[in-house]
C-alpha cells in the first residue's frame, strides 16, 4: 500500500513566514470540508533541522535513516539538500535511487541483510554496507566482494527507550578482532566502523564513549593492516522541540577532535527522527463520546473516540510512549476534566492517549492535535480494521520554496 496518496503529493501550500502550523489546521478543519484524520508537515521545520545540524556538527555529514519516515515529500526534500541515505532494505534503495541519489550517497545500513536484497546492492552499485556477524561475511563474499564493509559495533545507551544492541552489533571486546581477522582472511575490505546507541531518550556522553570504542576498532584494524576512513556514529539524534542539536554537537566534535583529528577519515551519522519528528503535527476529530459519570462533576471522566489508531499512526502508544495531545480549539482558562482518548479501531489495546489526560470538554465534531508526530508514524501505519492512513498535507515558507 502506498503511503502517499496523489492528493498528498500535490498538496505542498507555499505559506508567508508569519502564517504558523496551527493557522493552516484551523483553517483545514474550519473549512467544514474535512473528516478523516489528517498530518501536516512542515517542510521548512525539515529544512531547518538540516541547517542546524550543518552549524552544530559541520565535519558530520548526515545520512537520513529511510525507514523513520520515508513520506515522498520529505525524502525529495532532502534528496535537495544533498544528504546521503541509510537504507535498510532492496525498497528503501529503489526508492532513493529512483529520487536521483547516486549508489555512494547511500549506505545499506542492516547488519543482516536478505539475499535478495544484497544481490541488489551489488546489481545497483550500493557499495557501503554493514556487518555485524561471521556468517554475514560469507554471504557479502559470495554476493559482492567488492562491497566495503562497516564493521558495526554494540554500544547501547542503557537509558534508550529503544535500544537496538541485543538484536544488532558485534562486541567490541569479545567479536570485533576475531571479525576483522576473517574480513582479512576472506580479502573483503573493511573501511570502518558504525554504531547506533538506540533511539530515543539518548545521552551524549554515550556518544563520546562510543565515538572512543570506534577508536580503538580503528586501531585494532590498523594493527591488521586495515587502514579505515570511515566512523558512523548511527542515529538516535533528538528533535523533539525542546533539545538542542548544538549541545549535543560541541560535545560530538570534542570527542572527535580528540580521538579522530585525522580530516581525510570521514564521519557520518545515520539521523532519522531528529530530521522529521518535529515537522508533523497529526488531527483528528473526535467522532464519538462516553461520559462516564464520577462522585462529582470533577471526578467524571470523558471518554472520546477518534479516526486514528496506535495501528495506523499512534504506533508508539503500543510501548507505552504518548505525544501531547492538544485540542485544536483554544479553550484558555477552561476547565479540564480527567480524559481518555481511544482509536478508531475494535482492539482493546488501541488507546492514542495515557490512561488518563487532562483535556477541556470536548464534544463530538471538535478536533485534537498530536504534536512531533513525524518519526516512525506513517512509515509504520497499516490499515488495520480498514481504517485508512492520514493524508498529508504539506506545507513550506515561501522563502524555502
Ligand atoms: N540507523 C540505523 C541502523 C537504525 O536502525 C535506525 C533506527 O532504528 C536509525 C539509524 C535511525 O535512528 P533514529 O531515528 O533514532 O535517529
Amino acid at each position: 500500500m502506498s503511503k502517499e496518496t496523489e492528493t498528498d503529493l500535490h498538496r505542498i501550500q507555499v505559506v508567508e513566514s508569519s502564517v504558523s502550523v496551527k493557522d493552516v489546521i484551523k483553517e483545514i478543519v474550519n473549512s467544514g470540508k474535512v473528516e478523516d484524520a489528517f498530518y501536516v508537515c512542515d517542510l521548512s521545520d525539515i529544512v531547518k533541522k538540516h541547517q542546524d545540524w550543518q552549524k552544530a556538527m559541520p565535519r558530520i555529514e548526515t545520512y537520513y535513516a529511510v525507514k523513520c519516515n520515508a513520506h515522498r515529500l520529505v525524502l525529495e526534500t532532502l534528496v535537495a539538500m544533498g544528504l546521503g541515505f541509510d537504507c535498510a532494505s532492496k525498497e528503501e534503495m529503489k526508492k532513493m535511487l529512483s529520487l536521483g541519489v547516486p549508489p555512494s550517497k547511500i549506505i545499506y545500513a542492516h547488519p543482516t541483510k536478505k539475499l535478495s536484497h544484497l544481490k541488489y546492492a551489488a546489481e545497483v552499485g550500493v557499495e557501503m554496507m554493514t556487518f555485524d556477524n561471521e556468517l554475514e561475511l560469507y554471504k557479502i563474499k559470495e554476493m559482492f566482494p567488492t562491497a566495503k564493509l562497516v564493521l558495526r559495533i554494540k554500544y547501547d545507551d542503557p537509558m534508550s527507550n529503544f535500544p537496538l544492541g541485543g538484536k544488532f552489533g558485534a562486541d567490541p571486546d569479545t567479536e570485533v578482532e576475531y571479525l576483522l581477522q576473517k574480513c582479512r582472511l576472506l580479502g573483503l575490505e573493511v573501511i570502518g566502523v558504525s554504531f547506533h546507541i538506540g533511539s530515543g531518550n539518548t545521552h551524549t556522553e554515550v556518544y563520546q564513549k562510543a565515538i572512543i570504542a570506534a577508536r580503538k576498532v580503528f586501531d585494532t584494524g590498523a594493527e591488521l593492516g586495515y587502514q579505515f576512513k570511515l566512523l558512523d556514529i548511527g542515529g538516535g539524534f533528538s528533535g523533539n522541540r525542546g533539545s538542542s542539536i548544538s549541545e549535543v554537537g560541541m560535545a560530538i566534535n570534542m570527542t572527535i577532535e580528540q580521538y579522530f583529528p585525522d580530516p581525510t577519515i570521514k564521519i557520518i551519522a545515520e539521523p532519522g527522527q531528529y530530521f522529521v519528528i518535529s515537522a508533523f503535527t497529526l488531527v483528528t476529530q473526535i467522532h464519538s463520546k462516553k461520559h462516564l459519570t464520577g462522585q462529582n462533576e470533577n471526578e467524571s471522566t470523558r471518554i472520546y473516540y477518534t479516526d486514528i489508531s496506535v495501528f495506523n499512526s499512534l504506533i508508539i502508544g503500543l510501548s507505552g510512549f504518548y505525544v501531547e495531545i492538544v485540542p485544536v480549539k483554544e479553550a484558555s482558562g477552561a476547565q479540564v476534566y480527567p480524559s481518555t482518548v481511544w482509536g478508531a479501531t475494535c482492539d482493546g489495546t488501541d488507546r492514542v492517549s495515557p490512561e488518563t489526560v487532562l483535556l477541556p470538554e470536548m464534544e463530538i465534531g471538535d478536533w485534537l492535535a498530536f504534536e512531533e508526530i513525524g518519526s516512525y508514524s506513517l512509515s509504520i501505519a497499516a490499515d488495520f480494521n480498514g481504517f485508512e492512513l492520514p493524508h498529508v498535507h504539506a506545507i513550506i515558507n515561501r522563502s524555502d520554496w
